[in-house]
């Protein structure tokens, strides 16, 4: 495979990739030399992607996945065996929730949720067969954070590998594996890609382990496509600046909520009262561009404020350029019951806010518009 001299780098959309002899076959299916075969193995495109990625996590190395969900799958399937037990946040990624619950469980592997931030249920939830612990820190949408320090401890004591879902900040706020995490797994669909173009995901670690991770991937598939890896290298050129908008954004955005009469609770970890604010400022950069908020009048006045914004786009989808507005009750956690969105904390009147890289006035002047119906 050659390089020129391009600055751009180079998208290699190919399948597979012919050798000089029949020698030189042999040698490269053998792993005597290295070189690329199959594109599901390796691919030049894909492997500037996982390299980058790796030197922005300081880590070994890092994996490129299909997607955000194939990189946690990915994770289980490599790692784990049945009889093994996970103990999992609570407040994880609804599909993460799904594919623990309904997929991995399924093939005898045991799955507790504790909440985030609780330490000692961590510790309490910790078994003679718990191999794993898995969160996703600052949570979705409350902005729980996890002490990713003190969790790296139960879990080294427990024998157990700590997997840190790291999409929300990004290795620009906060790199989960100087905290004692073993594994970050990544959603680069989100701010990675950053203009919601194309489903990728990372999982990022110490060589031993990834040689697992890849290992299940080149067998079982779930891998990057080449294209998906170019627009991700293109995202991460501009990562750092853009990260760093969208936590100024945010913050100043969950101030002026915090101060809005027709709000009644903003959750934000940037804010000084948030519990989690001396944890987040300790292990992230910055705070992150989640917002939520409670309005009076549960549903219906949720539903009318997300109803009268004009410019913000209602999805479900974060870590875009453009501010996205949600209703967590009745979409993300829809699927939850009562009890359990209680439980979680999530109230009918809870408004979601990802916020993008508009011009901050024109984002809070969306809101008014929603606000002022009330
Ligand atoms: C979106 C998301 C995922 C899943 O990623 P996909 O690329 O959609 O598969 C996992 N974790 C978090 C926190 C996410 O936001």
């Amino acid at each position: 495979m050659t390089h020129e001299n391009e600055h751009s780098e180079a998208l290699f959309l190919t399948s597979s990739y012919v050798f000089d002899s029949a020698e030189m076959a042999a040698k490269s299916f053998s792993d005597e030399i290295q070189g690329n075969v199959y594109s599901r193995y390796t691919n030049p495109t894909v492997r500037s992607f996982e390299q980058r990625l790796a030197m922005l996590e300081e880590a070994e190395r890092a994996v490129a996945t299909s997607s955000g969900m194939a990189a946690t799958l990915a994770v289980i399937m490599a790692l784990l065996e049945s009889g093994d037990h996970i103990v999992c946040s609570r407040d994880v990624f609804g599909s993460t929730r799904v594919m623990m619950d309904k997929y991995i469980t399924k093939f005898g592997v045991e799955v507790s949720y504790v909440p985030l931030a609780n330490l000692s249920a961590w510790q309490n939830a910790v078994k003679a067969n718990t191999k794993m612990f898995f969160c996703e820190t600052p949570s979705n949408p409350l902005s729980e954070i996890a002490d990713l320090e003190g969790l790296s401890q139960i879990a080294k004591k427990a024998n157990s590998l700590l997997v840190v879902d790291n999409c929300f900040c990004t290795p620009v706020l906060q790199q989960p594996l100087k905290w004692g995490a073993d594994i970050v797994v990544h959603s680069a669909t989100k701010y990675i890609d950053g203009q919601g173009r194309a489903l990728g995901g990372a999982v990022v670690g110490n060589a031993e382990l990834m040689d697992q991770v890849q290992g299940f991937l080149r067998a079982a598939g779930p891998t990057m496509s080449p294209f998906n890896a170019w627009i991700f290298l293109k995202g991460l050129e501009t990562l750092s600046l853009r990260m760093k908008a969208h936590s100024a954004n945010a913050s100043a955005l969950a101030l002026w909520l915090s101060q809005h009469p027709k709000v009644s609770k903003v959750f934000f970890a940037g804010l000084p009262d948030h519990p989690g604010h001396s944890l987040a400022k300790k292990q992230q950069s910055d705070f992150g561009a989640v917002v939520s908020f409670v309005v009076d009048g549960g549903r219906d006045a949720a539903w009318q404020v997300i109803d009268a914004t004009q410019m913000l786009s209602l999805t479900a989808n974060l870590g875009d350029a453009k501010t996205t507005i949600v209703h967590p009750a009745t979409t993300t956690h829809g699927r939850l019951s009562p009890e359990a969105l209680q439980e979680a904390g999530i109230q009918q009147g809870l408004i979601r806010i990802a916020v993008g890289l508009e011009d901050l006035e024109d984002i809070k002047n969306d809101i008014e518009l929603g606000l002022s119906q009330l």
